[in-house]
């Protein structure tokens, strides 16, 4: 297991939120373009980026960069409330995809293995994708585009109230 903690995080957390770029390709510094420099937000608003392939330019003829797919890079402090969805920011963690709708298998398994982490740390902890929270339903957002009932099931979440 990669362990990112050295201690479970003191704010509370009570679920994860799911999200994606909707963008072919996204670097630490196109987030923070994106919600420090244009929208004046105080820092990224994820917590998490799982980066694919095309996130940093690729020294091969292929243009992608395998060593960079799925790799996992923070993004704000898990300490501090995110900014990615509006009434759920305060009790959860914000992960984001870079990708519009295909994700490769690296980034899938950086993703379980960081859910994974944190049901550890919360064993109650529930999760969620973006479309399915009450500012993704009026926003009509699909992200992450992924089905959820498959990714809970995989990580053996059921979000049942405890
Ligand atoms: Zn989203």
């Amino acid at each position: 297991m990669i362990k990112f903690f050295r201690k479970r995080p003191e704010r509370e957390i009570d679920k994860i939120i799911i999200h994606c770029s909707v963008s072919d390709y996204a670097t630490r510094k196109w987030f923070f373009n994106l919600h420090v420099i244009e929208n004046g937000w105080s820092d990224i608003g994820y917590h998490f980026l799982i980066m694919n392939s095309k996130s940093k330019p690729a020294k091969t003829l292929l243009k992608l960069n395998p060593e960079h797919d799925g790799r996992i890079v923070w993004g704000r402090d898990v300490e501090i409330a995110g900014a990615h969805c509006r009434g759920d920011n305060k009790t959860s963690i914000g992960i984001c995809l870079v990708g519009i709708d295909l994700f490769s298998a690296r980034q899938i398994y950086s993703l379980i293995t960081l859910i994974e982490e944190f049901k550890f740390m919360y064993p109650n902890i529930k999760l969620f994708g973006h479309y399915e929270m009450e500012s993704g339903i009026k926003q009509g957002k699909t992200c992450p585009n992924i089905d959820m009932n498959w990714l809970r099931k995989q990580c053996r979440i059921t979000n049942e109230k405890t």
